[in-house]
């Protein structure tokens, strides 16, 4: 108990992040209406569901999920966005959290060894402040009871943002650009990805092929925050007619 600080609660309440009205006692950052308001794929429940199906075919994983559906409009829009500014990374951790306790309860993903945030170019982060997986990491794996691995791999290219490339230039401005810095820490290990938002997942299979490559006999499963409201099914790694 702080009586200053109850007594500043009092003449300046804290607020909602995202609808701004006045919080209860007890309550941090987001009021529960809100929290209701999230729209949760509840995918973690099922280990074949979209979000697997999306990296089956490309990359061997044991399961994979999404928290909740990205919107283009709605409430919960603007602090996934805001992530990447300001103190975005406190609602990245607290969401991390939220998500990484049902991944707990849902006994899907009890044998994660390791979480693995996907890493940023060391350039991207120091313009940026912070790369906003490790902090949904951070949470997840508090949650899981295991810890976050942030130094065995490495984005080792600046490439640049996937969101306005097509699908076949994608494939071809991820390849390549991740390296494992410190095998032996992760040989052998069950590895949790952790990324933001989810599209084609193309930036993930890429970190998933590189550790395999490096480090063969790791076990992979995938956890994103949020899955876009465009997001859809791969395109095949090498189209017929690229093959001709
Ligand atoms: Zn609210």
């Amino acid at each position: 108990m702080n009586p200053l600080k109850d007594i500043f609660r009092l003449i300046f309440p804290s607020q909602c992040a995202i609808c701004r009205t006045p919080l209860g006692h007890g309550i941090s950052d987001i009021c529960l209406n809100c929290r209701l308001e999230l729209p949760l794929t509840y995918y973690w429940k099922k280990v074949d569901n979209p979000v697997s199906l999306k990296f089956w075919g490309h990359m061997p994983i044991e399961t994979g999920s999404a928290y909740f559906y990205y919107m283009n409009s709605g409430r919960w829009r603007s602090i996934i966005h805001n992530f990447k500014y300001r103190k975005g990374w406190r609602y990245a951790q607290m969401l991390g959290e939220w998500y990484g306790a049902e991944l707990r309860d849902s006994g899907n993903y009890d044998d994660i060894d390791v979480v693995i945030p996907i890493p940023l170019h060391p350039l991207k982060k120091i313009k940026r402040g912070y790369n906003q997986s490790d902090w949904i990491a951070k949470g997840v794996a508090k949650e899981l009871g295991v810890k976050v691995d942030y130094h065995s791999v490495k984005r080792k290219k600046n490439n640049i943002s996937q969101t306005q490339l097509s699908h076949d230039d994608r494939w071809e401005n991820v390849d390549d650009i991740f390296t494992v810095k410190n095998p032996s820490a992760i040989a052998g290990k069950h590895i949790l990805l952790i990324d933001d938002v989810l599209t084609t997942g193309a930036t993930i299979i890429s970190c998933g092929e590189s550790i395999n490559k490096i480090v063969p006999g790791c076990k992979f499963s995938v956890a994103v925050l949020a899955l876009a409201g465009n997001s859809h099914a791969l395109p095949p790694k090498y189209p017929e007619s690229k093959k001709e």
